[in-house]
């Protein structure tokens, strides 16, 4: 207490004598900002169109924008009734264009008399940034959690191994479902060390399922996540080995932000 009742008229002196060096602001344009202004773009109708600026990867007439993640040829997965449908003895298809930071759409379906459980029914992925032919980059699951019980950081729309999803938005099997995905890709510096990591925000079906949720390095099915060093990366679409019928999907763009 002694040196509480010092202390505190020393201070009313201080304020007292000492100029203010932060002069109360009175004028609201002072904080206004008129530059850069914000670029205008169309949005997409609510069922589902891009809006305009963005670089449509699939609109339901052919796969020119894909290639096999094995080769580079062209990817073969079947294109029919404006989707495509996982072929999975021809394995996983990625973007020919690299990508750093974006904004995804994409939509999928678990088909109707989807079989199998846990892992082994309708799975699939995207993968934010490829870092190989197989399952390597950063996974986004895609599967069937409709009523499907498995380990929760593997359930659809969780960071595979990494995050859950904050609620299980999954429609059930048969209807299409959106995933809405803000990727901030990691920066490493010249040496190959992580200066900043990657970030996914996630929505699914429209609700928010990742926050900005930091990533502990690349997905892996065996292991603790890690970082690698790669450059600019394609999204990549995964053909899962299990025995349940393909998935497919639709209507598919991105926006790059960088
Ligand atoms: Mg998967």
């Amino acid at each position: 207490m002694k040196r509480q009742s010092a202390t505190v008229p020393l201070l009313f002196v201080l304020a007292a004598v000492l100029p203010s060096s932060t002069p109360a602001q009175t004028d609201p344009k002072a904080t206004e900002q008129w530059e850069p202004v914000p670029k205008v773009v169309t949005p997409g109708r609510l069922d589902g169109a891009p809006p305009s600026d963005a670089i449509v990867l699939f609109d339901g007439s052919d796969l020119d924008q894909w290639e096999s993640s094995r080769d580079h040829s062209a990817a073969r997965w079947k294109v029919h009734d404006g989707v495509v449908t996982v072929d999975k003895a021809s394995g996983n298809i990625q973007t020919r264009r690299r990508f750093r930071d974006y904004q995804l759409h994409l939509e999928w379906q678990v088909p109707k008399g989807i079989t199998g459980e846990g892992q082994e029914r309708g799975n699939s992925g995207v993968f934010l940034a490829s870092t190989g032919p197989g399952d390597e980059g950063y996974e986004i699951q895609i599967m069937d959690s409709w009523k499907n019980a498995t380990y929760v950081n593997g359930q659809a729309a969780s960071i595979y191994k990494q995050a859950a999803p904050l609620v299980n938005a999954t429609r059930p099997p048969g209807e299409w479902q959106t995933y809405d995905v803000i990727w901030t890709a990691p920066v490493f510096s010249a040496d190959g060390t992580l200066t900043s990591p990657a970030y996914v925000t996630l929505f699914h079906n429209g609700v928010l399922v990742q926050n900005h949720t930091q990533l502990a390095g690349e997905t892996f099915y065996i292991g603790k996540p890690k970082y690698s060093p790669h450059a600019a990366a394609a999204i990549k679409l995964q053909a899962h080995g299990d025995r349940s019928p393909p998935i497919s999907f639709r209507n598919m763009w991105v926006r790059p932000l960088d």
